[in-house]
């Protein structure tokens, strides 16, 4: 995303058009991106050619998936609408693992018929359900144990997933046990160990102390493990000043492990792939002056994008439009919902807004679309693709006769 001639653009289309044509708020994802993230996820671990499992939580766009799917990513799915929508998306069944604390029978059966690579269990009451859910259909089914290595991942606490508190996963004592207990079974294969700290990870630190835990574990369990999956949480930039994640020491830290256990690694990258791909366009309806305030509602809300709502999350925002003005100013960014979360950002010595601007949100592609919601009874975005100068719809708008 760059300003051409003062007018900002996602590839070759300038937002301002976009947001006359397609109105707004909308979300648009740029192709050239997504293509970006995905070489270059490849190129810094190419040395052992990991399973990259694209987490469809992060964003479940049909239309994105197939575009993943078809640049060689498999994918990591924690529900049976999911694991359909990655199927529908063409993704091989050998090519998805099944994650989530909860996954009921029916979720369970599903996956056993759909043959999938792995059911990451992670419990030890999963693992009797899917055993006696292979054995009543005479399969073996291949599953992983997800591990909860006690690691903090040095992240929003709302996305640390990999801490002896969190819901997640099994402790080290359960992991032996049931690494026995599926030896011992007829209708399980044990074939992976799996992890997943947390999200928007920026420190290389808690990864190398993950690997260090599940080389120490590998060595007691003494169990040949075919993949090892590290889940993903791979952070971006979501301001200027954030820091970048070392991927180098990361890829050291892994080629390190596999010299002692030679196993196939899977990652199950999200945020990474599909983050920075994201902008949502929205329109200043009324700016109101409140005091010493500046409010500045815009149409997009926290049922459009929830994580400023959800996690206290910041995000850059842009005008569409370069103005010729010096007036700067600060505003304080809100959508029209009925909640005093409902807040973007604040932006501080911005250039004069107007009612009727256009303002994007960046970096907006993952849990974006895939965390809205219709509250206040608002229809959904229309979802755009952006390749070069041509524009594809890959989602329509919802319309308000699909709520009433
Ligand atoms: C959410 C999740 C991911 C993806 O996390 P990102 O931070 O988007 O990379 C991967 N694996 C599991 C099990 C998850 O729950």
């Amino acid at each position: 995303m760059k300003y051409i001639n003062k007018k900002l653009s996602i590839e070759k289309v300038a937002v301002e058009n976009i947001a006359k044509k397609y109105k707004t708020p909308t979300y648009c994802y740029s192709y050239r991106q997504l293509k970006e993230n995905i070489r270059n996820f490849k190129k810094n671990f190419k040395s052992f050619s990991p399973l990259i499992c694209f987490s469809v939580k992060s964003n479940t766009n049909v239309n994105l998936i197939k575009e993943i799917g078809k640049l060689g990513l498999g994918a990591d799915v924690v529900s049976m609408g999911e694991l359909m929508i990655a199927i529908k998306a063409g993704i091989k069944p050998k090519k998805i693992v099944f994650s989530g604390v909860g996954k009921t029978s029916n979720e369970i059966d599903y996956a056993i018929d759909k043959n999938i690579l792995l059911i990451n269990a992670e419990s030890e009451s999963e693992i009797k359900e899917i055993e006696r859910i292979a054995k009543s259909k005479k399969k073996k089914v291949h599953v992983g144990i997800r591990l909860n290595p006690n690691t903090d991942a040095k992240t929003l606490k709302q996305i640390s997933t990999g801490k002896k508190e969190n819901k997640f996963g099994v402790n080290e004592k359960t992991f032996c046990e049931l690494v026995k207990y599926c030896k011992g079974s007829k209708n399980i294969i044990l074939k992976c160990l799996s992890v997943h700290i947390g999200s928007q990870i920026l420190d290389h630190r808690p990864y190398e102390k993950m690997l260090r835990i599940l080389d120490k574990i590998i060595n007691k369990v003494n169990h040949k493990f075919e993949f090892i999956d590290l889940g993903g949480g791979m952070g971006i930039s979501y301001n200027n000043n954030d820091k970048k994640l070392n991927y180098k020491r990361y890829n050291i830290a892994i080629k390190k492990f596999l010299k002692n256990n030679k196993s196939k690694i899977i990652f199950e990258p999200g945020r990474s792939i599909i983050g920075d791909t994201g902008t949502l366009v929205s329109k200043v309806i009324y700016i109101k002056k409140s005091g010493r305030k500046n409010f500045v509602i815009i149409n997009a809300a926290m049922n459009d994008f929830m994580r400023p709502a959800l996690y206290g999350a910041s995000h850059k925002m842009l005008p569409s439009v370069k103005k010729n003005t010096n007036s700067k100013k600060t505003y304080e960014v809100v959508g029209p919902i009925c909640e005093s979360t409902d807040k973007f950002t604040t932006l501080k010595s911005f250039q004069e807004l107007e009612e009727n601007d256009f303002i994007v949100i960046c970096d907006v592609g993952a849990y974006g679309m895939s965390l809205s919601s219709n509250y206040n009874l608002r229809p959904k975005p229309i979802e755009l693709l952006i390749k070069g100068s041509k524009i594809k719809i890959i989602r329509k708008r919802q319309k308000h006769k699909d709520l009433v």
